[in-house]
């Protein structure tokens, strides 16, 4: 499945714009209960406004509210942005430290947030447990676990570690895409033959084929074998894309429905 998943998606990536680790940091932090498109639209304005941490240690509240709050959540959001640049100057000389531990130490920065920046901003392998990972993972058999911590241990037990990044990418690349929270594509996956929770979803090829999101959705229709005519056909009816489902504050969690996923799959 993971060789499939990387067959699929070979330029998956982090849906956040960003240059510098600074700005992946905040742009993480504005995606709370918020799609990346909404964040992408914001963090231009934001990251001209504010280029270093001093920039937010220093910035007037209210200003830098009005700035976020199409993101939702700007009162707390502008604390940890704020609290976020008064750390790094004190503690970091102003820059973003690179190791989990001390990341988690920062105001607005969990666990979660911590993988994505190592991962996408230092090239330090990372598995990011959002709602979509883990969601995926327990229907296909990969964990049992819940807790987003335990997930994240039990994946990177099952993968090699050069991998997690990618592997993270591309399996929310396709909970987004095909194996969705609700109505999953069963019958147009390409994932279909080896995953244990096939049925979850729509079976009917030409039924599942309009489930399926994005400009990708032809070639998806085609690894999954469905015929030329229906991938075709998506190529002018696919929704688009959400970049992110907005996930409850705090929660990094699969939704309960994600348990259904019973016999053990291989993620080889
Ligand atoms: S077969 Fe269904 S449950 Fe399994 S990965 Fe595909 S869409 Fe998800």
């Amino acid at each position: 499945m993971n060789r499939a998943l990387a067959d699929a998606y070979p330029d998956a990536h982090c849906e956040l714009d960003f240059t510098t680790p600074l700005e992946l940091a905040a742009a993480t932090i504005l995606s709370a209960q918020c799609t990346d498109r909404r964040v992408n639209q914001v963090t231009p304005m934001l990251f001209a406004a504010y280029p270093d941490a001093a920039a937010y240690a220093g910035a007037d509240r209210h200003e830098l509210e009005e700035i976020i709050r199409p993101t939702g959540f700007f009162r707390n959001k502008t604390s940890s942005l704020i609290g976020l640049g008064a750390a790094l100057l004190e503690k970091h000389g102003g820059e973003l430290p690179a190791t989990l531990s001390e990341l988690v130490r920062l105001p607005g920065i969990g666990r979660k947030t911590a993988n994505v920046i190592l991962g996408n901003a230092f090239d330090v392998p990372g598995i990011t447990v959002d709602t979509h990972f883990g969601r995926l993972v327990q229907r296909w058999g990969w964990t049992a676990l819940t807790d987003p911590v335990k997930i994240e241990h039990a994946i990177g037990e099952l993968i090699p570690r050069r991998d997690w990044t990618m592997l993270s990418h591309r399996v929310i690349f396709h909970g987004r895409r095909v194996c969705h929270s609700r109505k999953p594509a069963c019958g147009a996956c390409l994932l279909a033959r080896d995953c244990p929770a096939f049925g979850t979803g729509v079976v009917e090829p030409e039924a599942a084929s309009k489930l399926v999101k994005g400009v990708e959705a032809p070639r998806l229709l085609r690894l999954a074998g469905l015929d030329e005519e229906l991938a075709e056909s998506a190529a002018d009816t696919a929704e688009p894309v959400e970049p992110a489902e907005p996930e409850p504050a705090g929660s990094t969690g699969p939704p309960p429905e994600a348990a259904e996923a019973k016999s053990a799959g291989d993620p080889r």
